[in-house]
């Protein structure tokens, strides 16, 4: 039996920042959506767990320090399941691109394991194993779009009526999210106790109103992504030339562009890589589902 799930990339169509707590967490408010950017997580009957990882993804570790092998091992605990897998994580999520690469790897070898182990889990109890390894995986699980609060996995699905059209501009180096944090509490804004998104950007998602999204999504952690990462700040620089509404996507450097339907990805490729000759393209849609097995 060989048990096949997709995964998706998320984008926070609304990154809000607060203070960091005694215990160092920043809490987050923030809008997810998961795209339809894929890794797929195939998982085969074995004696013991193993990892191998494909795609843009081939020289990552397979250790424990790969979040798809965490969450094998950890839902094994869980489950105390005494059976092991072979998983093969293909990857095409840009990583360390602040698109949750990892997280989505987690989330959909959760789900495998699930199927092939037969345990039969509950969404809500995936969830709760999810946000014991990364604070990103719940939401990775529910797909959609959806409010995040706390450290961003706690989620309420939200209503989002329309189709969102994407081209992420994608860096060769990434960027360290706890480095972002970091020059967020040295240089950023100054940060309120409690984050908030505001209601009339909720209200925009839920009518469908996507200039009004596009134009008025935000990320608190943008100017710090962006001035650590020369590249990332020409790509925003060449989309702010073009009135191409653009944020920086997670903790970046990946450039999320909303672009309509007809817009012509080869002309945005050319345009992009005018600025940054290494930059890539890729386009995506959202909302999908979150980690299904296919
Ligand atoms: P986020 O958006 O959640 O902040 P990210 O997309 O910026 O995350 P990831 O691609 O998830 O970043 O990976 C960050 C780091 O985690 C990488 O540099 C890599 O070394 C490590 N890592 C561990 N497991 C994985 C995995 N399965 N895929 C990608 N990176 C992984």
């Amino acid at each position: 039996m060989t048990v096949s799930v997709r995964a998706p990339a998320k984008v926070n169509l609304y990154l809000a920042v607060g203070a960091p707590r005694p215990d160092g967490y920043h809490p987050l408010a923030t809008v997810f959506q998961a795209v339809d950017l894929y890794d797929t997580v195939t998982v085969r009957p074995a004696d013991e767990i193993t990892l191998q990882m494909g795609g843009i993804g081939a020289h990552l570790p397979t250790d424990y320090t790969n979040l798809a092998m965490r969450a094998a091992v950890h839902l094994a605990e869980f489950a105390d399941v005494e059976e092991g897998a072979d998983i093969f994580v293909e990857k095409r999520i840009p990583i360390a691109g602040g698109m949750a690469g990892g997280s989505a790897d987690a989330a959909g070898t959760l789900v495998a394991l699930d199927r092939l182990w037969a345990l039969g889990l509950s969404q809500e109890q995936l969830l709760r194993i999810g946000a014991e390894l990364g604070a990103d995986v719940p939401f990775c699980l529910m797909g959609g779009t959806a409010l995040g609060m706390n450290r961003g996995d706690e989620l309420t699905p939200l209503l989002s009526r329309g189709k969102y059209s994407w081209v992420f501009v994608t860096q060769e180096a990434g960027l360290s999210t706890p480095d972002v944090f970091r020059r967020f509490d040295l240089e950023g804004p100054e940060a309120p106790e409690v984050p908030e998104v505001d209601t009339r950007f909720l209200a925009a998602l839920a009518q469908g109103d996507t200039e009004f999204v596009a134009r008025h999504a935000q990320n608190d952690l943008g100017e710090c992504a962006l001035a650590m990462h020369t590249d990332a700040r020409a790509i925003m620089d060449a989309c702010h030339r073009a009135s191409l509404p653009a944020i920086v996507s997670g903790s970046g450097p990946t450039i999320a562009v909303f672009v309509s339907q007809d817009e012509c990805l080869d002309s945005l490729t050319e345009l992009m890589q005018e600025a940054v000759p290494t930059a890539q393209c890729v386009a995506a849609r959202g909302p999908v589902p979150g980690a299904h097995v296919v």
